[in-house]
């Protein structure tokens, strides 16, 4: 996220690196549906994605006793845990899983190599927090802990010390307690393990909180990091506010500053404060007259209503029906459009329930539309009612197999996507050749080919976008499962194919003038893909636009295609 208007977004915002891996394994353990998963406490301390994680029968649990089957898997969170402590749970028969951060494993083993060589330990840090009472675990019973300088001045003195710190900590905090405790002892360490993401965010924070008129910071009112977040933000600027969601943000605290610093704690996610810099810019509308953020917002509403990509689907279908070359049939093009409204509505629901206030409205609205699309398919013919009806259920179990128990197909690396790619072949390619009777033959293959690769690419993308944005996805999406590197081969590759059977159909001379558009459309699709993989964090109305828009602009050259 950047700069808008005077509003600036950390960079640095959203989750770290560990609180992501940590919500990744647990939601692929859910995915696999092996066992009951279980979380040894909140895996993050923020109300909406612990509720999201419960929705999707991730328990969090405050001690083992609350699980009677122990038959299940347990979580240990990114803060790690005591060695003895685990040696409890490996005892206790069920499964574990160590999500603890690699970074804060790194701090455990730079305790456990001092202490072995007799040193006493400092933590500088939060006595009660869970990574420093997992922390205290290593120090082999000669652990201190220590908030800041005072209560660093209070310890004994030592003859070997290895002063650590909270992988959050502040960092002057920490060089302030470290030379009162090394002043103290005869041999010290000083092992700096504030992790690199916390550095990163305090400078970001450090550099453009003194300069804003209002910072705001967004995360849990009892995460530890984001609290001191938004202790630093007092200390450089005039006013900082600490909100759990946008709705805490009134007018009045938005008229008056002229710069705003908007930021957010490691256990924040990005749809949340994208949600703030959403509703910032709205207010700010009312005091600047700002025609460009009224257009953003209206935009970003039917993107959000699925209605922009259900209108992309009947653009396919009637560049399909072209591929074919059937007669361009207005009720199969409005069954495509309420099939992948109604299903991808539906999904996006499932995916956000913790960003979207009137799911039952949206939800009963995608059935709503469903309804109409079957309609349409049963005046088309009883075959193509029977199968419309059949994908269509598929498509509506498919985002609650969570709470239906059937979990395997989420457990499927890029399940979604695939899945995905499949519905808009049936209903963009399948359905209209079947109406013509037309299936099986090379133009039935050909449309079939092309609509399915440009969806699973289309998919693919979407997939980087979500996940930059921390919608809680698991290795359904191929980019969740196979990373950036792998995402951009494939997404190359694809492009590739479609490419080289564009060419081949235009050397051989088959529906040129079709062919000859849709190889301009592929250039457009080339810069659009390269886009989206090369930007670590996609913009996510614009990469959305870009993304179903290249259908719009497939349909168009077909439509130009006929005049030429
Ligand atoms: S704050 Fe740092 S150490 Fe803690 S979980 Fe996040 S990345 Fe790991």
């Amino acid at each position: 996220m950047s700069e808008h208007y005077g509003v600036r977004v950390a960079k640095s915002a959203g989750f770290c690196p560990g609180v992501r891996r940590a919500i990744d394994k647990a939601l692929e353990l859910d995915a696999d549906g092996k066992k009951p998963v279980y979380t040894l406490g909140p895996l993050i301390h923020n109300k909406q994605v612990t509720d999201a994680l419960a929705s999707k029968n991730i328990t969090s649990i405050d001690s083992l006793s609350e699980v009677k089957n122990k038959n299940a898997t347990l979580v240990i969170r990114a803060h790690g845990i005591t060695p003895q402590f685990r040696k409890e749970l490996e005892q206790s028969g069920m499964e574990l899983c160590d999500a603890t951060c690699p970074l804060v494993k790194h701090a455990q083993d730079i305790i456990e190599k001092y202490a072995s060589q007799g040193y006493d330990t400092v933590i500088i840090g939060d006595a009660d927090h869970a990574e420093v009472i997992g922390l205290l675990g290593y120090a082999d019973g000669r652990g201190h802990v220590a908030a800041a300088a005072q209560e660093a001045d209070g310890l004994p003195p030592f003859k070997k010390v290895n002063i650590v710190a909270q992988t959050t900590q502040q960092e002057s905090v920490f060089e302030q307690a470290a030379q009162i405790i090394a002043a103290k002892a005869e041999t010290y360490v000083i092992s700096n393990t504030i992790c690199r993401p916390t550095r990163q965010r305090q400078s970001e924070t450090m550099e453009f909180a003194k300069n804003a008129d209002l910072v705001i910071v967004v995360g849990g009112k009892h995460s530890a990091n984001t609290a001191r977040l938004a202790k630093v933000c007092r200390e450089l600027s005039p006013k900082t506010l600490l909100i759990e969601d946008e709705r805490e943000l009134s007018a009045t605290d938005l008229k008056t500053p002229k710069n705003i610093f908007i930021t957010a704690g490691a256990s924040t996610p990005g749809w949340m404060i994208e949600n703030v810099f959403e509703k910032v810019q709205l207010a700010r509308r009312k005091f600047y007259y700002m025609p460009q953020i009224i257009i953003k917002r209206a935009w970003s509403f039917v993107l959000k209503s699925s209605f922009f990509t259900a209108a992309a689907a009947l653009c396919l279908t009637y560049v399909a029906m072209n591929l074919q070359g059937i007669p361009v049939n207005p009720r199969l093009l409005f069954l495509a459009l309420a099939f992948v409204f109604s299903l991808t509505g539906l999904n996006r629901v499932t995916a956000k329930t913790v960003s979207y206030v009137n799911t039952k409205l949206e939800v009963a609205f995608c059935l709503l539309l469903g309804a109409a699309g079957l309609f349409a398919a049963f005046t088309a013919g009883k075959g193509i009612f029977a199968l419309t009806l059949f994908f269509w259920l598929l498509g509506v179990i498919y985002p609650f197999s969570y709470y239906l128990k059937i979990k395997k197909l989420t457990s499927i690396p890029g399940a979604k996507d695939t899945v995905t790619a499949l519905g808009w072949a049936f209903v963009c390619a399948f359905v209209p050749a079947y109406a013509a009777n037309i299936v099986f033959t090379n133009e039935y293959y050909l449309a079939v080919f092309y609509v399915t690769l440009l969806v699973f690419m289309r998919s693919i993308l979407l997939g980087i976008g979500a996940a930059n944005k921390d919608i809680m996805v698991s290795k359904e999406s191929f980019y969740k499962a196979h990373g950036l590197r792998t995402t951009r081969f494939t997404v190359g590759l694809i492009w590739s194919a479609i490419s080289a059977a564009l060419i081949m159909l235009f050397i051989m001379g088959w529906n040129v003038r079709l062919v000859s558009m849709l190889l301009l459309g592929n250039i457009y699709t080339a810069f659009m893909a390269a886009r989206c993989c090369r930007r670590p964090k996609p913009g996510s109305t614009l990469d959305e636009t870009l993304i179903d828009g290249q259908f719009y602009i497939l349909a168009a050259l077909a439509f130009c295609s006929r005049f030429l």
